[in-house]
């Protein structure tokens, strides 16, 4: 009789244990159904780099004056700055310039120091390709400027993890003439 008082005891208890459980992760579950997504659709949509965001470089030819300080700040002397001597000017000609994106470590010391800001970061992050031999950009690429997220039509731009809640919400309506997979989709 006492064994069998003692079995119901613990069956009870066991029971009570898994009701605990199973409360829990339902207050677990109701609580992530509130929480608002921290993910955006990629590439259909889009954050907006911040201001000091330190993207791929460009380079204006006709600035630079060959003085080769990018190189020497450089922590890994990246920049190949090819240039020759004007003997009847006495000057430095740049003939070639460029940084291979597959090393660099896009610390910007090189815009930093730059004596006539020749150099300055873009908000261009999408570099992939498949041979790491294109990311070596000559002036020509470097020249190049990158469109910027916020005229780029064909996307949805978000300005920062915090605007995504008011998106969720419908505060912040999405664009519906951008003509998106997104906006297909719907
Ligand atoms: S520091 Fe500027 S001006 Fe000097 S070589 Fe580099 S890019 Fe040209
Ligand atoms: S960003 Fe840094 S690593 Fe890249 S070229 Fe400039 S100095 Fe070198």
């Amino acid at each position: 009789m006492f064994t069998m008082v003692s079995e119901l005891q613990n069956y009870s208890e066991q029971a009570i244990q898994a009701a605990k459980y199973i409360g829990q992760g339902f207050i677990i579950t109701l609580d992530h159904m509130s929480r608002l997504p921290l993910t955006i659709q990629y590439p259909y949509e889009k954050l907006i780099p911040s201001e000091r965001f330190r993207g791929r470089i460009h380079f204006e030819f006709d600035k630079c004056i060959a003085c080769e300080v990018c190189v020497r700040v450089c922590p890994i002397n990246l920049p190949v700055v090819d240039w020759e001597l004007k003997k009847d000017v006495k000057k430095k000609k740049l003939k070639n310039y460029s940084i291979d994106f597959g090393v660099c470590i896009f610390c910007g010391n090189c815009v930093e120091y730059c004596p006539t800001n020749c150099l300055s970061m873009t908000e261009e992050y999408e570099l992939s390709i498949y041979d790491r031999h294109d990311l070596n950009y000559d002036q020509i690429a470097l020249g190049r400027l990158p469109i910027a997220v916020i005229e780029d039509s064909t996307i949805i731009t978000i300005s920062s993890f915090a605007s995504l809640s008011k998106v969720s919400k419908g505060i912040i309506k999405k664009n519906s003439n951008s003509k998106n997979v997104t906006n297909f989709l719907d």
